[in-house]
């Protein structure tokens, strides 16, 4: 999400690199349930390659899994889905009984660095930050940020950038639309957006899902293309 706070206000006033120890390794979260997967809201929001990756393991096409285990709300100027909580106990879909992640190999991006974040700099790059008043643990040890995230490559970092950069747009297109007094083609833009980026599935030749990370990385870029040039 696009953030207008300042580094202090929102962390511990540091940026970390991938090779940065940082103080965030809960040591498997022992003995603790209570934030980052219950009571949050709208917050973990998923971009496309996490429903790609949900959808493809569990497997399930990406309409049922936004239907069950999915909420759409506005963020940065989009429709996006974020996980749903439960109604009974205001805790993500895949946190079990024992307060495990039933889907911890393919966990969203946020879900994989809390308490880190990232903060976004003007050129379209990032840093991670250590968010302020996340984790709840007391005795957090340190970890290279590299282990703790489970560094998925450039080619990973490369597809972020992609799409932050389609955030920024979009959020001005909005802006102008707005100006112009034409807001009802933001609601087309944002379904398009929806429909192309999540809601088709990243499928090969043959119609089977794309099961390695770098065949949708090359799909997915296409897409931005696509959608970049029409905004
Ligand atoms: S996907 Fe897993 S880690 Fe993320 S909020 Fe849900 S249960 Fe927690
Ligand atoms: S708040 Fe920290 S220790 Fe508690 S469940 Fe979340 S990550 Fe684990």
């Amino acid at each position: 999400m696009l953030r207008d706070q300042s580094l202090e206000e929102i962390s511990d006033g540091k940026l970390y690199k991938l090779s940065d120890m940082a103080r965030v390794d809960s040591k498997g979260c022992l003995g603790c349930s209570e934030v980052c997967c219950k009571n949050m809201a709208d917050t973990i929001v998923l971009t496309p390659i996490d429903v790609h990756r949900l959808s493809r393991d569990l497997p399930i096409s990406p309409d049922q899994l936004l239907e069950r285990a999915c909420q759409i709300g506005q963020v940065d100027g989009l429709l996006l889905p974020h996980m749903k909580m439960s109604k009974s106990n205001n805790a993500c879909i895949f946190l079990d009984a024992e307060n495990r992640c039933l889907v911890h190999n393919q966990r969203p991006d946020v879900c994989r660095l809390f308490p880190l974040g990232r903060l976004w700099s003007d050129d379209g790059d990032f840093s991670y930050i250590l968010q302020k008043n996340q984790c709840k643990k007391h005795d957090l040890v340190k970890i290279r940020v590299r282990d703790w995230i489970g560094d998925q490559g450039p080619e990973y970092d490369a597809y972020i950038k992609q799409w932050h950069r389609l955030l920024k747009i979009a959020t001005k297109k909005n802006e102008d639309l707005i100006e112009a007094g034409q807001e009802t083609k933001i609601k087309v833009l944002c379904k398009y957006i929806l429909k192309k980026l999540y809601l088709t599935p990243y499928v090969g030749a043959d119609g089977e899902t794309l099961a390695e990370d770098m065949d949708f990385y090359t799909e997915f870029k296409k897409r931005i293309e696509e959608i970049e040039g029409r905004l």
